[in-house]
């Protein structure tokens, strides 16, 4: 699914943000990325969809080098993902099922198999009860889950979620997880930056670890592995 070789990430002003990282994660595979504050998480996350062009290195994503895309494939690629973020990032003035159908408008999808597989995705994250709801009208958690039915409509082989929970209680958080851990048990294989050490500790997947741009530990049934900064 994912395959890194010799990535760097250099910002402006000689900030290195990543070194020479070399990875690879499995077609089905469940994993955290974790590591302190300015480790390089969410550089990582942003290359694999092309939000940013790494300094050196390949990743191929499902046989695609991300780098080497040009602005025209880039949207194509991104439609093959599902991206989730820490602040929801739901359309305010549309309902949660526009917000949801949007995804799948954009590639011109019929009508009935839109409304069709909205629901379905409703019902995964639990509210279909929410369809006309306006995200404001929302709590956080629910929003969440309505972020993740967006990202899931159009079937993504990969989830990549930076801080999905970052905003969350404890007790929504572990709701959210649920609700991951159903989507890869179906197949999707989910990559996912987090500071959430009770989660990364309660859920056993692999867990690579990144310290000042590097990968320090790559393990499967992993731990989060040290204190979390407060
Ligand atoms: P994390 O997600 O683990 O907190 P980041 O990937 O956001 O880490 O950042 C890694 C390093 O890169 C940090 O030192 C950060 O200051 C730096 N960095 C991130 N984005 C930029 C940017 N746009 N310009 C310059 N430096 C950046």
């Amino acid at each position: 699914m994912l395959d890194m070789t010799d990535v760097s990430m250099i910002y402006p002003g000689n900030h290195v943000a990543l070194k020479n990282i070399n990875c690879h994660i499995g077609s089905g595979e469940f994993v955290f990325i974790v590591g302190p504050s300015g480790a390089g998480k969410s550089t990582f996350i942003k290359l694999l969809f092309r939000e940013i062009v790494p300094t050196t290195g390949t990743i191929l994503l499902d046989g695609q080098n991300i780098p080497a895309l040009t602005r025209k494939e880039i949207p194509f690629m991104r439609r093959k993902l599902g991206i989730i973020f820490q602040d929801f990032r739901l359309l305010p003035d549309r309902t949660v099922y526009d917000n949801i159908a949007f995804a799948m408008q954009v590639i011109e999808s019929p009508h009935r198999l839109i409304k069709r597989r909205v629901m379905n995705v409703l019902d995964l994250v639990g509210l279909r009860r929410r369809a006309y709801a306006h995200p404001n009208e929302l709590s956080g958690g629910e929003q969440q889950r309505i972020a993740i039915a967006r990202a899931i409509v159009n079937r993504p082989k990969l989830v990549i979620a930076d801080e999905p929970t970052g905003n969350l209680d404890p007790d929504t958080s572990r709701d959210i997880m649920d609700i991951f851990q159903e989507i890869n048990e179906d197949g999707t294989t989910i990559i996912m930056a987090t500071h959430d050490k009770e989660i990364v500790d309660s859920m056993s997947k692999r867990v690579i670890a990144i310290d000042h741009g590097e990968i320090v530990r790559d393990e499967l049934n992993g731990v989060y592995g040290y204190e979390p900064e407060q």
